[in-house]
């Protein structure tokens, strides 16, 4: 083995060093024949990295987990969580590793993470690996969802492997190089409340703090502020999901972040037809992710952190689960009202008025009656109030709730069409990694044609701005598809 120069990265562990009962030292996997697939110039750039060296053998070896780099200290995190309802009191992670985490070129700490890097302590059951397929997923998704100005996760890499590895058949595998604010994920709090070591608890929930939200480390109970901003921000990046259409699939809390990123791109997909109920993952038989239901889930997941870290917010137990309640109750109006200001900027509402909720509810109502486009019907209202209404009225087999919905919106925009419908343009996305597209470069990914990816992924780079030639990316899938459309969670 050989170790690459320290100058191509300034490692500094601060997870490895503080936080010891949280996680195992480990290796990756050597795999005997990396070939790049996919890799993040511009990611790269922000991380200080030098992109010439990591594409070369040397720095590929590095991404696929053969090399450790000087300075890094791969480990295998410890967590808990509840999946699909059910608590596992050991997860952690089974095909992971973090590497180690850098200081990027604007000063934020970031984690670089290998996922499909081989068993590890964790690993229960699992042969550690990763398939090409939902490497190449994640790392689109999490493109995608960057461009649309949603906290996220973002892939650095995929290389594949040369192995094959045994799912339903045997499929080329692959190692996705992760780039997150961290991977503290309610989870962690969940395994650190397991131990029963209070002062393990409480040096995460310290660690957490000084790494995402330092301003409440002066608060009078910066715990309890502490639960409170991660509250808030799943709450608003919650919203940010349900304005775009977008569904994880996999909401298990050990899929939930600290920071408020979108992490673990599995089964997740952006609904076509507007409707509450829709379900990608093939796992999810109770429909418990369905995209209407994300938002309490999140709320129940936020439950499961307050018990967590209950002990912390107060030494009387029922002070402590009464002021828990009081900020968990509190998601409910935050996530409304994020989602609400979302919903205002969609239709080019300036301002709040009353009857804004009835105009919005009653338009979604319609959207999953006539099972309308969710993604296209922004870009085509806006495109009615610059006096073409042919795409619009092309979306509706029956036109009767449109016409009389029009002239409620109508009647709540400024005087100026063209600006209402440039605002709009700019928070609604012409173009979304829609399934068929996303399982067209896959397809070929995986047998070696990394062109479409790369198509995809340029056009997904700028999704709020429409460009000629571009209309097969802004079409919708044919309904058939759709409705048989299913994702395979963590392959
Ligand atoms: P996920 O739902 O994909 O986020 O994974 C849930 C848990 O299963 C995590 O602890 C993963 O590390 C673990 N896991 C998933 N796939 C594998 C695998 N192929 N081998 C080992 N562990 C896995
Ligand atoms: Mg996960």
């Amino acid at each position: 083995m050989t170790t690459v120069e320290r100058s191509h990265f300034a490692f500094d562990n601060t997870y490895a060093r503080e936080l010891t009962g949280l996680y195992e030292p480990w290796r990756a996997n050597v795999v005997a024949d990396p070939r790049l697939l996919a890799f993040n110039d511009e990611l790269a750039d922000e991380l200080g990295l030098d992109s010439a060296f990591l594409r070369s053998p040397d720095g590929v070896a590095v991404l696929v987990g053969n090399v450790v780099p000087d300075g890094a200290e791969p480990i295998a995190q410890a967590y808990s969580g509840h999946q699909f309802g059910g608590f596992s009191p050991r997860l952690g992670d089974g095909r992971a590793l973090l590497l180690g985490e850098l200081i990027d070129v604007r000063g934020r700490r970031r984690d670089i993470h290998l996922k499909g890097s081989g068993r590890t302590p964790f690993a229960r059951g699992g042969d550690g690996k990763a398939a090409i397929g939902p490497m190449l997923r994640e790392f689109i998704m999490g493109e995608a969802m960057h461009a649309l100005g949603v906290p996220t996760t973002r892939a650095l890499a995929v290389v594949a492997t040369g192995e094959s590895i045994a799912r339903e058949s045997l499929l080329p595998g692959a190692v996705l190089a992760r780039v997150a604010s961290s991977h503290l994920r309610v989870g962690t709090f969940q395994f650190a409340a397991t131990t029963h070591d209070n002062d393990l608890l409480k040096r995460l929930a310290d660690y957490a703090i000084a790494r995402h939200y330092p301003e409440v480390a002066g608060a009078d109970n910066p715990y309890l502020s502490f639960y409170e901003r991660v509250v808030d921000a799943q709450a608003a990046l919650i919203a940010r999901w349900m304005n775009l259409g977008f569904i994880h699939g996999v909401m298990n809390t050990d899929n939930m972040t600290i920071s408020g990123e979108t992490i673990d791109y599995g089964p997740c997909a952006f609904m076509d037809a507007f409707n509450p109920e829709t379900v990608f993952s093939s796992i999810d038989h109770q429909g418990r992710y369905a995209y209407g239901n994300q938002p309490m889930i999140g709320q129940w997941n936020l439950a499961r952190l307050a018990e967590a870290i209950v002990t912390l917010f107060d030494d009387d137990t029922d002070t402590a689960v009464k002021l828990a309640t009081d900020v968990l109750v509190s998601f409910t109006e935050r996530f409304h009202t994020y989602w609400l200001a979302g919903m205002r900027a969609k239709l080019g509402f300036d301002g709040v008025a009353e009857g804004d909720v009835e105009i919005v509810n009653d338009l979604l109502a319609l959207l999953h009656s006539e099972r309308v486009d969710f993604t296209s019907f922004f870009r085509t209202l806006s495109r009615s109030l610059r006096g073409d209404s042919s795409r619009l009225d092309a979306l509706f087999a029956n036109r009767m709730g449109l016409l009389a919905w029009m002239p409620r919106w109508r009647s709540r925009l400024g005087a100026d069409d063209a600006a209402v419908a440039e605002r709009m343009d700019a928070v609604n996305p012409m173009y979304v990694p829609r399934n068929h597209l996303v399982e067209e470069a896959l397809a070929a990914g995986t047998h070696g044609d990394l062109s479409v990816m790369s198509n995809l992924l340029e056009v997904l780079s700028d999704p709020y701005s429409e460009r000629a030639g571009l209309e097969r990316w802004a079409e919708p899938a044919p309904i058939e598809y759709t409705e048989g459309y299913a994702t395979f969670c963590g392959t």
